[in-house]
């Protein structure tokens, strides 16, 4: 009988105290921020999107595997394995790796599974296109182009708020003095094209 009251109560006073947290912020002052020109608070453990070192990339699949909703998609055109002395992934060229963002969740099972930790949660916040196709991010075709992250469409105008012209510099150095294994990783080094020489 005991029992039958106490729990009565721990009901009673866990819908209490949800109810009071409510209340507070009901009564509490209202703050706009003023984005995009005022920069937007990200807390430290934020998980925006991903942030991609590919010459580290070992295409091993495990990331893709899990997944929970299978919204990466990797490609290459032979085994890959990393060289422990100069940390670069070596063997075949990454087709693609691609996240398409129309589905991903957010939830970092990716980046805890990744065996050479190349895949990471960025610091972006914000991406929108004007497709879904638009809203898949080919990582292998950043690359090329010396970048680790998705491009947002604010970084395309011209006139940019002070702190968004910041982390734009900043997102066009993630790569900075790497652009030449980042594209050895896409394009390979010849290896390939001389084996098939060789054999062929
Ligand atoms: S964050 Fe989660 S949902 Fe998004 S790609 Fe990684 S595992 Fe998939
Ligand atoms: S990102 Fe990491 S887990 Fe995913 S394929 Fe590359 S090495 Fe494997």
């Amino acid at each position: 009988m005991g029992n039958y009251f106490r729990n009565i109560y721990q009901a009673v006073r866990t819908i209490l105290i949800g109810l009071g947290i409510t209340l507070k912020y009901c009564f509490a002052r209202t703050i706009t921020v003023q984005y995009p020109d005022v920069a937007p608070v990200l807390q430290p453990r934020f998980r925006g999107f991903h942030y991609y070192e590919i010459e580290k990339c070992i295409a091993c699949d495990q990331c893709a595997r899990i997944c929970p909703i299978d919204c990466i998609y990797i490609d290459k055109s032979a085994p890959r394995k990393l060289d422990k002395q100069s940390g670069l992934a070596t063997g075949g060229v990454m087709v693609r790796y691609a996240i398409d963002y129309n589905k991903c969740l957010f939830c970092g099972l990716c980046i805890g599974v990744c065996p050479t930790k190349c895949i990471h949660m960025g610091d972006l916040h914000d991406l929108s296109g004007y497709s879904r196709a638009g809203m898949t991010v080919e990582f292998a075709d950043l690359a090329e182009r010396g970048l680790r992250a998705p491009e947002p469409l604010w970084m395309t105008k011209k006139r940019l708020p002070q702190w968004a012209q910041q982390r734009k510099e900043q997102w066009l150095k993630q790569g900075e003095g790497r652009e030449e294994v980042m594209l050895q990783a896409v394009r390979g080094d010849g290896a390939e094209a001389r084996e098939a020489e060789q054999t062929g």
